[in-house]
């Protein structure tokens, strides 16, 4: 009896191995000698798809809404020109190294007329901008003598501030338009005394080793969120620009203006 028990062990035993061994047979296997596969890769070729070694976004706590009678918060990364106390950002533009000669008033400030442009102390290369503006609530004038201010990077071409809403003027010199360039897309004018905004994309022009320029400076610009210019090649070389705002006569309100210095992904350089 003990032999054969045992002779019953020994048997399933054998077979258990045997069936083991066709199992691991039906295994597929690599063919000898063949390549392993090329990673599939993100555009550039520099990362892998998927992979968890690439540097991550830097996070940003992002900006608040504006309510008409008071300013968002600016985004965590932002650089603030204007926050609603002071102009110390600025200076004037005729009269350098003096204050900037408007007035700070309840959390905006206003062009002093005659007293010219003012201008930020700082330049700025690729950079995102936001700005809200208003102009005055009681209307005098037409056309271009209409809530008529700008904004300029230093170099390049002005973004028109104007009050167009109902107000007929030159197309490429109403408000939004790439002054004597280009029209807005559309009119998303605001009517006068009410705060409007523009969100503004500069890339700087880039040169090649031979300082031909490979590609113009660009703008894209949103008013009141409305598309208004993308990707627009504008004229100038300057790269770092000063922003300066125009004294064309008119007491336009100006607050919660800040610009975001860009970089491209992976915190390469923007192109
Ligand atoms: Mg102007």
């Amino acid at each position: 009896m003990l032999k054969f028990t045992a002779f019953l062990l020994w048997t399933s035993f054998t077979l258990g191995a045997l069936i083991s061994l066709l199992q691991a047979d039906e295994t597929p296997k690599a063919p000898t000698g063949a390549q392993a596969m090329p990673k599939p890769m993100t555009p550039g070729g520099k990362w892998p798809k998927g992979s968890m070694e690439r540097p991550r976004p830097v996070v940003v706590s992002p900006s608040t809404s504006s309510a008409p009678e008071s300013a968002g918060q600016p985004p965590s990364d932002a650089i603030v020109l204007f926050g609603g106390n002071d102009l110390d950002q600025w200076e004037s533009q005729k009269n350098k190294d003096t204050p900037a000669p408007w007035k700070v008033e309840n959390g905006w400030f206003q062009i002093v007329p005659g007293t010219g442009a003012i201008v930020t102390k700082q330049k700025f290369a690729d950079m995102q901008i936001h700005v809200e503006w208003a102009t005055p609530a009681e209307v005098n004038g037409n056309s271009q003598g209409r809530g008529n201010s700008g904004f300029f990077i230093d170099g390049h071409p002005e973004i028109q501030v104007l009050d167009s809403f109902d107000n007929d003027t030159y197309p490429d010199g109403q408000a939004a338009a790439v002054y004597n360039n280009y029209p807005p897309l559309v009119n998303a004018s605001r009517g006068p005394g009410q705060w409007q905004t523009y969100d503004i994309i500069y890339e700087a022009p880039y040169f090649g080793p031979d300082k031909q320029m490979i590609r113009p400076a660009r703008y894209t610009v949103f008013h009141n969120g409305i598309l208004a210019h993308h990707a627009l090649e504008v004229s100038g070389t300057a790269v770092e620009c000063s922003i300066s705002l125009q004294d064309h006569g008119n007491p336009i309100r100006y607050r919660n203006l800040w610009v975001r210095p860009l970089k491209g992904y992976d915190g390469e350089p923007l192109r």
